[in-house]
């Protein structure tokens, strides 16, 4: 046998090689063997992917898989390959999630939220002392090697006036460490602009389809000129689809109108989401390919491009051979979908992705 798996027939789309074709993905050990037409060699297995996607495994920047014992299995399921968790525990219950994404059978990394005692519905940081430095940097010292970043949650009603303060208290803890600041931005006391100015290349802003105060666009659906120089400085712009006030169709009316693209997908999944709005990641993936992006950049999104905002993933997001073996295999679906956003709105779509199966380092789970 030359190989121990072989993905049959499927159409792969692996945006890291620019490839949208019928090919057979050739898998050995925990790697990627070959991708070509017709692979005839013998293998051990066969999976038949005959009228499905074949991509490389999902990667999701902002999930609450470690908040439960079974979301890393679940978020697997849907074909997720790689998580983050954005910031479900600060540092006064870190070992919690720690420890889940530890035990996780793909690699998981967390976000710490600046928050010391966590997501609070007071409000992470409404009390300002929760904000608390030499707390997130003892967390991150114990735990280097799982803590892959800061998480500040700055909507009004998480962190009211403090916006601005927290944020800057975040990137004091990421500094020594050279660590990402992921915010969670929409409806914010301060200006979007005044905390974009507090972003370096490599950090993430999350739910970018939040409708104001404080979305991306102004008044007149454009883009702010803030915004546009914080992508072109290397920041991040994140779909973090959530289930409460972060996406409003409209806002994403205006925002592909101007063409600007979300870099990564995510889904902000709970445990709650799997039956609301959100569901899986290839359901998120289905609401911007009905408004208009091709499957090819949707899937960049979840692969190559959210592979290269953590250093966990690298290497990981592509089918290139000698990659690790990660492959979703996706259904895409004709027939008449309904997409909801935060606030109740709904859009029918032509077509959903739906998960079919996965591979994790070599092997079907
Ligand atoms: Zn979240």
């Amino acid at each position: 046998m030359k190989y121990d798996l072989v993905i049959k027939g499927g159409r792969v789309i692996d945006p890291s090689r620019k490839l949208d074709g019928i090919r057979d993905v050739a898998i050995t050990g925990d790697r990627i063997a070959a991708v070509q037409a017709n692979i005839a060699s013998d293998a051990a297995k066969a999976i038949d992917a005959h009228g499905k996607l074949v991509v490389p495994g999902l990667i999701d920047i902002h999930t609450h898989a470690a908040r439960v014992k079974d979301g890393p299995s679940l978020c697997l399921a849907d074909g997720v390959t790689g998580w983050i968790d954005a910031g479900s525990q600060g540092a006064d219950h870190i070992a919690d999630t720690i420890a889940i994404a530890k035990s996780a059978p793909q690699p998981a990394r967390v976000l710490i939220n600046i928050g010391r005692a966590g997501i609070l519905p007071e409000g992470d940081t409404m009390d300002l002392s929760h904000a608390d430095v030499a707390a997130a940097r003892a967390a991150i010292e114990k735990n280097r090697d799982i803590i892959a970043g800061i998480k500040a949650r700055l909507s009004q009603d998480v962190a009211g006036p403090n916006d601005f303060e927290v944020l800057k208290r975040a990137q004091e803890i990421a500094t020594p460490y050279k660590l990402p600041v992921m915010i969670h931005m929409g409806q914010t006391v301060s200006p979007l602009p005044k905390l974009l100015a507090l972003l370096k290349p490599g950090d993430v802003v999350t739910h970018m389809f939040a409708p104001p105060p404080n979305s991306i666009v102004d008044s007149n659906g454009h883009i702010l000129p803030e915004v546009i120089a914080a992508r072109r400085r290397g920041v991040i712009f994140d779909v973090g689809n959530g289930r409460t006030g972060h996406l409003r169709w409209d806002i994403v009316d205006s925002v592909f109108h101007e063409r600007f693209f979300p870099d990564t997908i995510s889904t902000d999944w709970t445990p709650e989401a799997r039956t609301a709005q959100v569901i899986n990641l290839e359901n998120v993936m289905s609401k911007f390919m009905n408004f208009g992006m091709t499957p090819d950049q949707v899937i960049a999104c979840v692969t190559a491009n959210a592979a290269r905002v953590f250093p966990v993933f690298q290497g990981h997001g592509t089918l290139s051979a000698g990659a690790p073996a990660d492959v979703a295999i996706l259904e895409l679906r004709d027939g008449s979908f309904d997409f909801v956003d935060n606030f109740g709105n709904t859009r029918t779509g032509k077509q959903r992705l739906f998960p079919s199966a996965t591979v994790l380092a070599g092997k079907q789970v």
